[in-house]
């Protein structure tokens, strides 16, 4: 039987891939056991499974414009109006006829009149050599069609020499050269940044037609959590990923959260989370039981609801155990439970998944291109994302790293004290300083 016959009928917001579902690991306990084994699948073919199965959220909802900084445009605007929509100055200076000046400069010109930011001239009835004081944004007085920057003329009295005279059109912005009426302005998937807001602002709109937020569960499982604040008995730890995740969430601008706390590793209290998440999310994050010991319930409280899994294994260090598949119509993604794996795989792999359900063109992590400042041997055929420091930067600005918490991939200490990740490629076995290394930075801002 396929891993989806039963709920078809339950794929609505969110209907995966057929394609990869079809590929998709029932969870039985001989697949399970199965899966554990080997040493998983390069990192960039379990982000584009994670991404093929995720479905971008169906709804729409219209909110004001000074509320929608981050989200994610539904669908293409045009331009209603063009703009600039006048004729207007791009400097302080003299609106002047360029036909009515020939021959040998200086001239001479006589002020007419004074048109500021928001005033209209209308600049009939002037004599010929007459020009118009005029400030940066005022509309252009009709008939007058270049502007002489105040700093290229003198003002003597009400007259004005000109030494040099502007070309026809010189420092005017014509209506409709930034935007013509019926242009395109953005699309669908495109995430309103400020200066998107801005464009949107300069066609008058003062709402936006944008995607729902994606609902976001999270599950830190562990029967050894407490949370910050509890006390703390023999054997137990505090839960730094629920903190952690949530943070990382409250910097996505079309995300919202809905927390389940912790939940023990008891594989009848997930599954009834499990089972509830579906009517109230789009994706669930879990952190934690997703490796092969018998205590960890994830894999299997997800077959209590007719899971599947597209990602068992990746070949990456931390996060190797992490999980992506299906919990009926959302997707699941369920991240191991130390601190920095829950990261890199929330970061690297769960993400670009979560984005797409966003509805978000661009669904990659933001790498950039930074300098090994440090030696490392590594595994051939895994990814590794090590926390890294900027302790300089070369000729052209690129970041100069040196690697923290070297070997331990569980150091809370290591990863606060980072400015970012690198990534070490599967098929590099050893780093040598002046490699080129992808970097991501952790700082919001
Ligand atoms: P697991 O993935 O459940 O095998 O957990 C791996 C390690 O991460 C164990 O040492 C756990 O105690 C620890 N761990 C799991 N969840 C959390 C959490 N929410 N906060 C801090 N550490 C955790
Ligand atoms: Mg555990």
């Amino acid at each position: 039987m396929s891993a989806q016959a039963g709920f078809d009928h339950l794929f609505h917001t969110l209907a995966p891939n057929r394609a990869d579902m079809e590929n998709a690991v029932p969870l039985t306990n001989e697949n399970c056991a199965a899966a554990t084994e080997g040493r998983g699948i390069p990192v960039d073919i379990a982000v584009a499974k994670a991404v093929a199965i995720a479905r971008t959220v169906a709804e729409i909802e219209r909110i004001p414009l000074m509320d929608a900084a981050g989200r994610v445009l539904a669908g293409e605007i045009n331009a209603a109006i063009e703009l600039p929509p006048f004729d207007n100055s791009a400097m302080d200076g003299y609106a002047i006829r360029t036909a009515h000046l020939s021959g040998a400069g200086p001239w001479e010109l006589s002020v007419g009149g004074r048109a500021a930011a928001g005033e209209v001239h209308a600049g009939r009835g002037s004599r010929p050599k007459e020009a118009i004081r005029i400030f940066t944004g005022a509309a252009m007085p009709s008939g007058f069609d270049a502007v002489v920057m105040q700093e290229h003329c003198e003002r003597v009295g009400d007259r004005i020499l000109v030494a040099r005279l502007p070309r026809r059109g010189e420092n005017v912005r014509h209506a409709g050269e930034d935007v013509r009426a019926w242009n395109l302005l953005m699309g669908a998937g495109d995430q309103l940044l400020p200066q998107r807001l801005a464009l949107l602002a300069g066609q008058g709109l003062d709402t936006v037609e944008v995607l729902r937020k994606v609902r976001i569960g999270l599950i830190s499982t562990g029967s050894e959590l407490r949370d910050p604040g509890e006390p703390l008995g023999r054997g137990q730890i505090y839960n730094s990923n629920r903190v952690m995740i949530r943070a990382m969430m409250s910097g996505l601008p079309w995300a919202e959260i809905v927390d389940y706390g912790i939940i023990p590793d008891r594989r009848d209290a997930l599954a009834e989370a499990f089972g509830e998440a579906p009517r109230r999310c789009d994706v669930l994050v879990t952190t934690g039981g997703v490796s092969a010991g018998e205590e960890d319930h994830v894999v299997s409280a997800l077959g209590c609801h007719g899971g599947s899994l597209v990602v068992l294994k990746v070949a990456m260090r931390p996060g190797k155990p992490v999980k992506i598949g299906m919990i009926g119509p959302i997707l699941f993604a369920g991240l191991p439970g130390n601190p920095n794996a829950a990261l890199v795989t929330f970061r690297q792999i769960a993400l670009p998944a979560i984005r797409t359900i966003a509805g978000l063109r661009r669904v990659g992590p933001d790498w950039s291109t930074a300098i090994a400042g440090f030696t490392y041997e590594k595994r051939l055929g895994r990814t590794e994302f090590v926390p890294v420091r900027i302790t300089g930067r070369d000729e052209s600005g690129r970041p100069l790293l040196e690697m923290l918490g070297r070997g331990s991939s569980a150091s809370l200490m290591a990863m606060s004290l980072a400015d970012g990740i690198a990534m070490l490629p599967p098929d590099v076995v050893s780093i040598e300083r002046g490699l080129l290394l992808s970097f991501e930075s952790l700082s919001s801002n």
